[in-house]
C-alpha cells in the first residue's frame, strides 16, 4: 500500500455542498481511518423528503482504483447544483422526487490507490451472500488472503464499515420507498459501457425482471443511438458477496427496487492509448482530458434519463398483460428462453 494522498474529490464534494445549499444537504454516514487521516463517507440528498417519494440513488468509488466512477457522480451533482439556480423544471421535479448520492463509498481505497478498502477487502464481494453456482477463480471472490484481489473478508465477520454504510443508506433511503432506482458507477470491465442488473450470485432471474426490461425499452426509445449493453451481471460472471444482490434479497416483495451497476468500458481507453497499460490508475481511468470529458458527458445523459424515469415511474411501470409481455421478452433476450 502506497502512502495515502489528499483527495481532490472530497474537496469538490464539500464545495458542492456549500454551493447547493439550502437545497442540497449532506451528512457524514461513517468515517474511515487511513494511516493518519480520517476520511468521511459523504451522503448528499436533494428533493422531496416524503416517505412515498420515488428515489434515485447514485453511488461511486466503491473500488478505489476506479476514480472515474466517483467523478461521474460528482459531475452529475455539479450539473444539478448549477441548474438549481435557474431550472424551473428541475425544481418542479424535486418537489416529488428524492435524489441521494454517495459519490465516494471507498475513500480509503482511493487514497491508497487500491481496488479494496484499507483492510484489503473488496467491498463488492463483502456482503453475506455466497454464489449458488461455481464462480471464476479469484475474481468471483476469495477467502484465501487480503493480499490477493477480490478478498471477501473472513467468513462470518461483520461487513466492512463502507459496505455497511452503503447498505444502511440504501435501506433507509431507497428500499423503504415504493419505487427506487440505484446506479453504482464502476469502470474496468471490457470494451463496452454496460448496465448490469442483479443477480451476480446466481443465473436465476430477479423478481423485478419485467420492470428492468421496461426501463431498458424506455431508454431505447428515448435514446435510440445509445451504446449501453443492458444485461444481468450473471451473463458475464458470477460472484460471491455482491452488495446489490444482498440488498435485493432483503427488499420487501411489494417494493420496486431496481439496482443497476454502470460498468464503464475502460478497455477502449487503453486501446486508444496503450501507454495506459503501464499505469495502474490508467487502466481504469481515461488519462486524456478530452476523453475524460466525453466519458463524463455521455454518462450524464444516462443519469438524467434515470432521474426522469424514477420521477415518472407510475407512468411506465408495466402492469398486467404488459408486464407479462416484458417478462417474456426479457427471458428471451437475457436468459435464452424461447418466446411462446
Ligand atoms: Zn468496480
Amino acid at each position: 500500500m502506497s502512502t495515502p494522498t489528499r483527495l481532490p474529490e472530497l474537496d469538490e464534494i464539500e464545495r458542492l455542498l456549500a454551493a447547493g445549499a439550502p437545497h442540497l444537504s449532506g451528512h457524514i454516514e461513517a468515517e474511515i481511518d487511513v494511516g493518519p487521516m480520517r476520511l468521511p463517507l459523504h451522503v448528499l440528498t436533494l428533493g422531496s423528503d416524503r416517505a412515498d417519494a420515488p428515489t434515485i440513488g447514485v453511488f461511486g468509488g466503491v473500488h478505489g482504483l476506479e476514480r472515474i466512477g466517483a467523478e461521474v457522480v460528482i459531475a452529475f451533482v455539479a450539473s444539478l447544483v448549477a441548474r438549481l439556480r435557474w431550472d424551473e423544471s428541475l425544481h418542479h421535479q424535486l418537489q416529488s422526487l428524492r435524489m441521494v448520492f454517495m459519490p465516494l463509498v471507498n475513500p480509503g481505497g482511493l487514497a491508497c490507490g487500491t481496488r479494496a478498502n484499507p483492510a484489503g477487502i473488496d467491498l463488492m464481494r463483502n456482503a453475506p451472500i455466497e454464489a449458488r453456482e461455481p464462480v471464476p477463480y479469484l475474481i468471483g471472490g476469495q477467502r484465501l488472503s487480503a493480499r490477493l484481489p477480490w478478498y471477501q473478508g473472513a467468513q462470518g465477520a461483520p461487513m466492512q464499515p463502507e459496505a455497511q454504510a452503503l447498505c444502511d443508506v440504501v435501506e433507509r433511503e431507497l428500499t423503504s420507498r415504493p419505487f427506487s432506482l440505484a446506479i453504482d458507477c464502476h469502470s474496468g470491465f471490457g470494451l463496452h459501457d454496460r448496465l448490469w442488473f442483479p443477480f451476480a450470485h446466481t443465473r436465476t432471474p430477479i423478481a423485478r425482471l419485467p420492470e428492468i426490461h421496461a426501463l431498458k425499452a424506455l431508454f431505447d426509445d428515448a435514446h435510440p443511438q445509445h451504446r449501453y449493453v443492458f444485461e444481468p451481471q450473471s451473463a458475464q460472471y458470477l460472484a460471491h458477496g455482491d452488495l446489490w444482490d444482498h440488498l435485493v434479497l432483503r427488499t420487501h416483495a411489494s417494493t420496486h427496487f431496481l439496482p443497476l451497476t454502470l460498468e464503464m468500458g475502460s478497455w477502449t481507453w487503453v486501446r486508444k492509448n496503450p501507454r495506459q497499460l503501464f499505469s495502474r490508475q490508467g487502466i481504469f481511468n481515461p488519462l486524456i482530458a478530452h476523453r475524460r470529458s466525453r466519458v463524463l458527458r455521455r454518462h450524464l445523459v444516462w443519469l438524467d434519463f434515470a432521474a426522469r424515469a424514477t420521477h415518472s415511474w407510475q407512468r411506465w411501470l408495466p402492469q398486467g398483460l404488459a408486464r407479462e409481455q416484458h417478462q417474456r421478452s426479457a427471458r428471451s433476450l437475457w436468459y435464452g428462453e424461447a418466446v411462446p
